[in-house]
């Protein structure tokens, strides 16, 4: 769910989209399902928007919502609806500076700090492997620079100093994405003490 009934629609390319999937997710909440969305969000996001897009959601029952940037793929037709990184942060801090209580997420608060730019971290590409019908996607989900067949050969022959905001690597400078940071704000929260009291103030301040 990309947004609003109109964000998300131009979004997707398609009208009527957000009705069917509503209708679907109140059927699923109906029959006792545990439901989550997943909303990926690009430049011209209205801020007030996505959260009452959150409102709406919650109000569905919805049990934990996602939320991430768009990554700028360079063969995308329309460059200009990508976030960089400053407007990602801008954006986000907007939409999560104010959280509501009613609101639940279904990722490490940490990660949603980091969208605010309250906190750095490093991506870990290997956080989030992507399997599909042509083998072990190399190196992450966003970047498509072959497969092989075992995940042994993923993380012994991807050359992974080559991906990463550090790397220099200019396909990882603007990006943002939960599949490559998320990884990243679990294992601060679970492998040092200063990300496990930084989750709980998150999670008790809600943000
Ligand atoms: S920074 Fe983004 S594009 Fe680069 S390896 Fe990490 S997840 Fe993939």
């Amino acid at each position: 769910m990309d947004g609003l009934k109109a964000e998300h629609d131009v979004a997707v390319c398609r009208d009527g989209t957000f009705d069917t999937a509503l209708e679907g997710i109140r059927e699923a909440v109906k029959r006792g399902f545990r439901v989550t969305t997943n909303t990926t969000l690009f430049e011209g996001a209205n801020p007030e928007h996505v959260r009452s897009f959150f409102d709406e959601m919650m109000a569905l029952g919805v049990e934990g919502m996602m939320v991430s940037p768009g990554y700028s793929y360079d063969k995308a037709p329309n460059q200009e609806k990508f976030l960089g990184r400053k407007n990602t942060i801008d954006l986000f801090t907007k939409i999560l500076g104010n959280p509501k209580k009613s609101w639940h997420f279904n990722q490490s608060p940490l990660f949603l700090q980091f969208l605010q730019g309250k906190i750095e971290f490093e991506c870990t590409p290997w956080g989030n492997p992507t399997y599909n019908v042509f083998g072990w996607q190399k190196p992450c989900y966003l970047l498509q620079e072959g497969y092989v067949s075992t995940f042994k050969q993923l993380i012994e022959e991807t050359e992974w100093d080559k991906y990463g905001r550090a790397s220099g690597n200019p396909k990882c400078a603007d990006c943002m994405v939960h599949c490559g940071y998320e990884p990243s704000a679990a294992d601060s929260t679970f492998s040092t003490l200063s990300g496990f009291a930084a989750t709980v103030k998150a999670t008790v301040g809600n943000s």
